[in-house]
This record gives C-alpha cells, sequence and structure tokens, in this order.
C-alpha cells in the first residue's frame, strides 16, 4: 500500500478532530450517511440522462451494519464511488477549505463551536474513531480501492477486493474512557435514533438490521415458540423537510438543513418555507444567510435555487428562479409541474418556471418587508451585508426594477448615523419641503468633515450619508421619491439660504468680479469658476461642481472598466467663504501684488481639493508654495 501524507490543512483539521472535546461527537454520523447521499445522488442524476447506468431511483440505498465485537460501525452505498485518483484528492484534502480558513480569521471563535457549525465533513469520523477504512469502487470501473488511516500520520491507499460499485466507510471506534463512552455507537438503537435525528429528510432509504424475536410459524398445535430473526428497517422517514408542515419543523431543523446542504457554518439570518397553489403548484424552502459567502462578489458565484420536480432534484442551481438582487438567497424549489426530463435550455423558457420565479420574488420581497417593518435591527444586519445588491437591483437595467426595490433601501442618516428608509425620511420632512439632501464620501466620518457638511447640518437639515459607489447613481434613477427630489449637499443649485441671503451673495460676487476672474485665470482650466459663497460655516474654501455630474459620479464613471481613454470631467467651482479672513486678504491682494493672489488662489484650490478627498494636479508646486509660505 502507498503511503501517503495529508495536505497541510487536512492534517490541521484532523488533529482538531482527534483530539476533540466537542460535546456532540454524534455529528459524525450525519457527516458520513450525507456524504453516501451525495454519492447516490451523483450516479442517480448520471442515471437520468444516462441510460446505460440501469439503475432506478429506488435502487439506491445506504445500508448500516455494526459489528459489536469488532467494534465498527460500516456506512455502506452504492452510489458513485471514487477512482484511485478521486480517493486521494477527495479523502486528502479538505473539499471546502473555508472551513478552516474561518477558524484562522477568527480564532477567538471556540474551535469547539466550529466543530458544530460546519459540515467538517468525512474527518469527523475521527472524533469517535482511531481508524478510518473506506474501500471504494466508482461506477463502471473494475478496480477497487482501500484508503485507510490512523490519523494525522497520514494514510495508505491500495487495490482491494470489492464486488459492487459504491463506498463502505468502516469506522473504528475509539476505547471507552472515563468520560467518553464510545460504545454507546455499537447499539442498533443510539444509531436510529440518530439517524431520525440527523438524516431523517435524507432522501435514500437507510437501512440497518435489526435482530427481533417472532413467533414460530411451525409450531405445534397450542405451543407458542420464537425465534429470532433478522428484519431490516428503514430507519428514515424519508420526508424532504419542505414537504412536512411548518409546525412539524423546529427551528434547529431548518437550521441544520440548510447548513449542510448550502455549506454555511452560521445559521441564516432568515428561514422562508411556503407552500404555494394555484396557477402553479410548488413548495419553496428558502434562506437569506447572514453572512456573504466568501465568492460572493467574485465571478465564480453562481446565484440560484435547487430545483426539484416532485421530490427529485433537477439541477442544482437554477439561475433562473433568481433575480440578480436577490442572488443571496438560498434554497430549492419543488414542484409538481415541471417535467422531470427537462433540460437546462428548456427551462429557460419555461412558463411554469418563470410563474415560479415570479412567485418566489414577490414572497422573498414581502419577506424582507415584514422583517423590516417588525425587526428592524435584523434587517440592518441584513442590509449591511446585502444592501448593495439591492441597490445594485434599483439601478441596473435602467431603473426597472426601482418601483420594487426602493423602498428597502436603507441610507446613513446624519442624525446619530441611524439607518433610515426613504420613507422616513421624508415623513419627517414638512409638506413645503420638496427636497432630500444627501452627501457622498468614502466614509461618514469624511462626510462630516465636509465643509458643505457643517453648514447644512447648522441649518438643520437631516443628510443621507452616501458612502458607497453606487449610492449617488441610484438616487439619481430613482429621481424623485414621494414627489420630493434629492440635492447633493455639494452640488452647486444646493442652497437654503433666505432670498435677502441670495441677493447678498450674489451682490458679493458681482462686486469682486475681476478678482474672482483674476483667481480663475491663475488656476486655469481645472476650474470652471471661482466663487464666493455664504454656505460654509468654519472652513474657508471647498469644492463644488456645477453641471450634470457630480465630483463622486466623475470619480466612479471614471474607474469603471472601459472608461480609460474617455474620462469625463466634473465642472469643478472654488467657493470661498465669504466670511473668512482670507476672503479680506485676496481682495487685498487684488489690489497689491496680482502673482501673490495667482499663487494663493492655486494653494486655495489644492487644499479645496484634498477636504474633498482629490489628489492634486501638481503637489511639487503646491508643496514649494507653502514653504514659501513657511519661510516668509
Ligand atoms: P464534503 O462532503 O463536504 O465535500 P468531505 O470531507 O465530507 O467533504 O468529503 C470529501 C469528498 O470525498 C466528498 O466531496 C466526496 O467527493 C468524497 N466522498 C466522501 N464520501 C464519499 C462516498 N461515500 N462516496 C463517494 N465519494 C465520497
Amino acid at each position: 500500500m502507498k503511503k501517503r501524507k495529508f495536505k497541510s490543512e487536512s492534517k490541521k483539521l484532523m488533529d482538531m478532530m482527534i483530539n476533540s472535546i466537542y460535546t456532540h461527537k454524534e455529528i459524525f454520523l450525519r457527516e458520513i450517511i450525507s456524504n453516501a447521499s451525495d454519492a447516490l445522488d451523483k450516479l442517480y442524476f448520471r442515471s437520468l440522462t444516462d441510460s446505460s447506468v440501469g439503475l432506478n431511483a429506488d435502487d439506491f440505498f445506504i445500508r448500516i451494519e455494526i459489528d459489536k465485537p469488532g467494534r465498527t460501525i460500516k456506512v455502506i452505498d452504492n452510489g458513485c464511488g471514487m477512482t484511485e485518483e478521486e480517493l486521494d484528492t477527495n479523502l486528502g484534502t479538505i473539499a471546502k477549505s473555508g472551513s478552516l480558513d474561518f477558524k484562522e480569521d477568527n480564532e477567538a471563535v471556540d474551535n469547539v463551536d466550529i466543530i458544530g457549525q460546519f459540515g467538517v465533513g468525512f474527518y469527523s469520523a475521527f472524533m469517535v474513531c482511531d481508524k478510518v477504512t473506506v474501500e471504494t469502487k466508482a461506477f463502471g470501473s473494475d478496480e477497487a480501492f482501500v484508503w485507510e488511516s490512523e490519523g494525522v500520520d497520514g494514510y495508505r491507499i491500495g487495490e482491494c477486493n470489492k464486488d459492487n460499485f459504491g463506498t463502505t466507510v468502516i469506522m473504528h471506534l475509539k476505547e471507552d474512557t472515563e468520560d467518553e463512552n464510545y460504545s454507546k455507537y455499537l447499539d442498533n438503537y443510539t444509531i436510529q435514533s440518530l439517524v431520525k435525528k440527523y438524516s431523517d429528510y435524507i432522501r435514500h432509504p437507510i437501512l440497518m438490521d435489526f435482530e427481533t424475536s417472532k413467533k414460530k410459524e411451525d409450531a405445534a398445535e397450542g405451543e407458542e415458540e420464537y425465534e429470532t430473526v433478522i428484519e431490516t428497517r428503514t430507519l428514515n422517514s424519508r420526508i424532504p423537510i419542505w414537504k412536512k408542515n411548518k409546525n412539524e419543523v423546529t427551528e434547529e431543523e431548518y437550521n441544520n438543513f440548510y447548513k449542510d446542504k448550502f455549506f454555511d457554518f452560521e445559521d441564516p439570518i432568515k428561514v422562508i418555507h411556503s407552500s404555494v397553489e394555484g396557477n402553479v403548484t410548488f413548495k419553496s424552502l428558502l434562506y437569506i444567510p447572514k453572512h456573504a459567502p466568501f465568492n460572493y462578489y467574485t465571478k465564480e458565484y453562481e446565484k440560484g435555487l435547487q430545483l426539484y420536480s416532485k421530490g427529485v432534484l433537477i439541477t442544482d442551481k437554477c439561475g433562473e428562479l433568481l433575480p440578480d438582487y436577490f442572488s443571496f438567497v438560498k434554497g430549492l424549489v419543488d414542484s409538481e409541474d415541471l417535467s422531470l426530463n427537462i433540460s437546462r435550455e428548456m427551462l429557460q423558457h419555461d412558463s411554469q418556471l418563470k410563474l415560479i420565479a415570479k412567485t418566489v420574488e414577490k414572497r422573498i420581497k414581502s419577506e424582507l418587508e415584514k422583517m423590516l417593518k417588525n425587526e428592524r435591527e435584523k434587517y440592518e444586519e441584513f442590509f449591511k451585508v446585502f444592501g448593495i445588491q439591492l441597490k445594485m437591483g434599483c439601478y441596473s437595467m435602467y431603473g426597472l426594477n426601482k418601483e420594487n426595490l426602493q423602498d428597502l433601501l436603507l441610507f446613513m442618516s446624519s442624525e446619530d448615523r441611524k439607518y433610515v428608509t426613504l420613507a422616513e425620511y421624508v415623513d419627517k420632512l414638512s409638506e413645503d419641503n420638496d427636497k432630500i439632501y444627501f452627501a457622498t464620501g468614502e466614509t461618514p466620518e469624511k462626510i462630516e468633515m465636509l465643509p458643505q457638511f457643517d453648514s447644512a447640518k447648522s441649518k438643520g437639515v437631516e443628510i443621507l450619508m452616501l458612502t458607497e459607489y453606487v449610492d449617488e447613481f441610484v438616487l439619481k434613477t430613482i429621481g424623485e421619491y414621494k414627489g420630493k427630489k434629492f440635492v447633493n449637499i455639494c452640488d452647486e443649485d444646493f442652497d437654503l439660504d433666505t432670498d435677502e441671503q441670495k441677493a447678498e451673495i450674489d451682490k458679493i460676487n458681482a462686486d469682486n468680479a475681476d478678482l474672482l476672474a483674476e483667481m480663475k485665470n491663475a488656476i486655469g482650466e481645472a476650474v470652471s469658476a471661482v466663487k464666493f459663497t455664504n454656505r460654509l460655516v468654519n472652513h474657508p474654501v471647498c469644492l463644488g461642481s456645477e453641471g450634470a455630474i457630480s465630483l463622486d459620479m466623475e470619480k466612479t464613471l471614471n474607474a469603471m472598466p472601459g472608461n480609460e481613454d474617455n474620462k469625463v470631467k466634473a465642472k469643478l467651482v472654488l467657493e470661498i467663504n465669504a466670511d473668512h479672513p482670507v476672503s479680506e486678504k485676496l481682495r487685498s491682494l487684488f489690489d497689491s501684488d496680482k502673482e501673490l493672489l495667482g499663487k494663493y488662489s492655486k494653494i486655495l484650490f489644492s487644499e479645496a481639493c484634498l477636504i474633498a478627498g482629490r489628489s492634486i494636479d501638481d503637489p511639487v508646486e503646491h508643496s514649494r508654495f507653502v514653504c514659501d509660505l513657511l519661510t516668509k
């Protein structure tokens, strides 16, 4: 037999399993049965499209055999089996290495907990075993192989004799210790109850033999004689959890099913189980995860729900069942109305499927609305993780779905940095106020530092603080909400001034037209205007923009791929606080020293850029000017 070492992460996990003090060691059985069931599904799946497999749905089984004197539990399946190579890769490395990454990133999390939460899979057998043997024969192959391991030191693979295809996992139980009674797993009834507890929904029969005594039929008249017979029982009800009534399923069962089927280590934030009858009949079991899957924001992430027809899996990821903005939802749909042999291509055009998708979407939406209304904290937790998806949904396809989604959005408000919906914002506005104010920036802290923020706040305005790049586009797409327009407090046309104040600042600008023109000239093309403003409180300057493209939109648009050669430019306006001493200085320089005025104009423009979080065009020149000032 060839000796091999475990890949490094497997070794770590193995170590964790062997030395586990986890109290729910019993989950090992669930993991081994789950693997067997997956292997059966794989082969069954193949049989649907490949008639040469020659197996029917009822041909598949899982069998548990207990050998008390030998202290072993065997879990036998007639599934797809493994080739030598598969045996090596599948049992020599951890398939879902996400588990360990998680552990390492979260050292604070008790490892005891992780074992329970994770589908730690095959290795969990080592919590109760001092040796595990796997005999397997891949379907269609003539060769069988055996894998054997006593733990961290490695494993051996060799050839073996095995008549039938499929896999047998032989678990050699550890000796009992003072604290731990491993022998209990050698009892049929313990195993039966573990199957009921953890694997009841498995679709394939889980069989086990029981010895019972039975009345002898050929006993002599008037005599009762008993004999011991072997009776094979199916341990699981085989009713999938989604086919049960809601009141028959506990929260724990829903959650366990989710973690097992959809590879999560955490309970979902919401379970949505429904049964729909009408134009289309189906049952669905949907889950909203608590956290984004590790590959959620990569191209590899594939949205979709499992699709079953009459309890039989048709496809593992049916993307047509979920709109992109709900791509985070996991779960399954089981319908009586779909043909079993439906192909992927046909699915796309299937009108029943479209109807199901519409209904599923409505259900998710109404469930989110309910959560927003009744479980605010939970909803905010959800929104922090997946809110961006809803925003993208609002904005994409030219706002086709904005009506549908806009009331699910939350924005951070300048009032205590609390989340508000647009409806909540508008409800607080007085009738004659027709604007929703917002500001954009990388973080709420940076937004609060904006000169414009101060002045808007000082006028008692509530401001939505937008920190995600899609935010401004979302508002542009929504356009108006309940008749209120969105106004960026950094936009030129943002003003809360009275007519008097406006007239006053207009006059200041008119009176200083020459000074402002001189400054604009000195700065050059970079700005489209220089103006005095009365909307700044403490800051001497700020950067504003005029026209349709704001500063943040400029940043976002230019960051989009494909726009490298075609950069858009916001029209920048340098605004100077008319009440700040710097204004006085500028006026006097205009009369006394135009060259210095030019320098100062450039410095002020650079300052405004820096405050707005932009880089400056000529940092060397800026630095020189500032040094000149310092050394004067
Ligand atoms: P997971 O099941 O989460 O992928 P495991 O560590 O439990 O991780 O199993 C690793 C892999 O070993 C499985 O993905 C599967 O490919 C293979 N495997 C385990 N048990 C069986 C089995 N009974 N039949 C066929 N393949 C199996």
